[in-house]
């Protein structure tokens, strides 16, 4: 090693989840905290993403994580001092089938228990929400108040900005090639020829996650999962809320621009390496899109890109402590983890800071696996026969 650095939290990953984990570390006063991040500012998924947010699920757990995430996004412009453009535009949860209608049965019963504004929608209600839509193939809908879209430009922007202010040590373009582990803890981070001494260490580096745990010799429980996304041409205004078809596994939104900005979760492309768009995937999507929103069929699609997700088996995130290594942490096991992101690193930060481990954290432990406990989601727009 040519040179030996120091800090009180050394972070693997600038993305969205470690830069927000980072701020919320400095706010709760912790110093000397490093993030490191392999590539670009905004180069992994939280540079590449649908930036849909909801905070209604149909499981008790990811409803009341992700509702707590939901109302840490309302007041994220505030405490980063930056305005992330988290628009409460609502959410509609669409179901084709008595298959998903009877998910939205649950997610309504759930929503109704966890204090989550929802309602389910009647036909001229329908119409009014999607007027864009075509009403016939719609069985089912749930509208989320308080969903909408935050654009990952303005969060990270707002996260980066707040780091820097709160003193945290930025460093992109340098990767973690390995950790040194003493008396049952990791004790050193190693970027090339520098080491640097850590009290602890988060791993957020998205699908890089479970090969860096490995590295630190600990075993996670997910992998790298490649997803396209689209935007078209600006139009005017014809879809108001972000909206998730739920039997097509498939999330659009329209922008401020005008642009609709989408996907499609679709089988056997989820398994490449690579974050390279495809000709396979578009004309899919746009089948997925045309067939529900018919007015969009002469559109033309500006944008195309790839990006990676890293679901766990039951498609949730894995957060907290490992047990075989006290002084290792992770956010990994993303899906929704723009969704997530403020919700989540309130709660580690809590939970790194004070050692007490929220009861909407705790179902997402990073060992549930081996301990038999999945926590298992019916509506989110991944398909859990993939990822499992
Ligand atoms: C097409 C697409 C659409 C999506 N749509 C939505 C959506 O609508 N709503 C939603 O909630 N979520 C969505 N997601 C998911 C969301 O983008 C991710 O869950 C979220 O961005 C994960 O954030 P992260 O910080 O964990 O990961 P990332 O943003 O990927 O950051 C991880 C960082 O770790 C770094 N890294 C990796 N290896 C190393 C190493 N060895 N050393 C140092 N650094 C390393 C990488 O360079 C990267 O910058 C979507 C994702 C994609 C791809």
């Amino acid at each position: 090693m040519s040179a030996t650095e120091s800090a009180n939290i050394v972070i693997v990953g600038g993305g969205i989840q470690g830069l927000l984990l980072a701020f919320n570390l400095a706010d709760r006063g912790q110093k000397d905290i490093v993030v490191l991040d392999a590539g670009y500012w905004q180069g992994g998924a939280s540079g590449r993403n649908g930036t849909l947010v909801r905070g209604g699920f149909s499981s008790t757990e990811w409803t009341r994580f992700f509702e707590h995430s939901v109302d840490q996004w309302r007041g994220l412009s505030r405490r980063l001092g930056h305005n992330v453009m988290y628009t409460r535009r609502g959410y509609a949860i669409v179901a084709e089938s008595e298959r998903s209608s009877a998910v939205l049965d649950t997610a309504l019963q759930t929503h109704r228990e966890c204090g989550v504004s929802s309602e389910r929608l009647s036909r001229p209600r329908m119409a009014q929400v999607l007027p864009a839509a075509d009403q016939t193939r719609i069985v089912d809908m749930i509208h989320l108040a308080d969903g909408g879209t935050a654009p990952h430009h303005a969060a990270m922007k707002g996260a980066l900005t707040a780091c820097r202010k709160k003193g945290v040590d930025l460093r992109y373009g340098t990767e973690v090639t390995d950790f040194e582990r003493q008396n049952g803890r990791i004790s050193a981070v190693v970027c090339g020829d520098t080491r640097i001494d850590a009290d602890l260490v988060v791993i957020a580096a998205g699908a890089h996650s479970a090969d860096l745990a490995t590295k630190a010799g600990v075993v996670l429980d997910a992998q790298p999962f490649r997803i396209e996304a689209m935007a078209s041409e600006p139009v005017r205004p014809m879809i108001g809320p972000a909206v998730a078809l739920i039997d097509r596994l498939t999330y659009v939104h329209q922008t401020a621009r005008g642009e609709i900005v989408g996907g499609s979760e679709l089988a056997g492309e989820s398994a490449k390496r690579n974050i390279i768009s495809t000709e396979y995937v578009m004309p899919r999507y746009a089948r997925h899109m045309v067939d529900m929103f018919p007015g969009i069929a002469r559109m033309r699609i500006l944008r195309q890109w790839g990006g990676m997700l890293h679901p766990a088996p039951d498609g949730g995130p894995l957060l907290g402590a490992h047990p075989d290594l006290e002084s290792l942490w992770f956010s990994a096991g993303w899906t929704y983890g723009i969704a997530g992101a403020p919700g989540a690193a309130d709660l580690l930060a809590k939970a790194i800071v004070t050692g007490e481990i929220d009861e909407r954290m705790r179902p997402f432990a990073v060992d549930r696996f081996r301990r038999g406990k999945p926590v298992m989601e019916a509506s989110a727009v991944i398909d859990n026969a993939s990822v499992g």
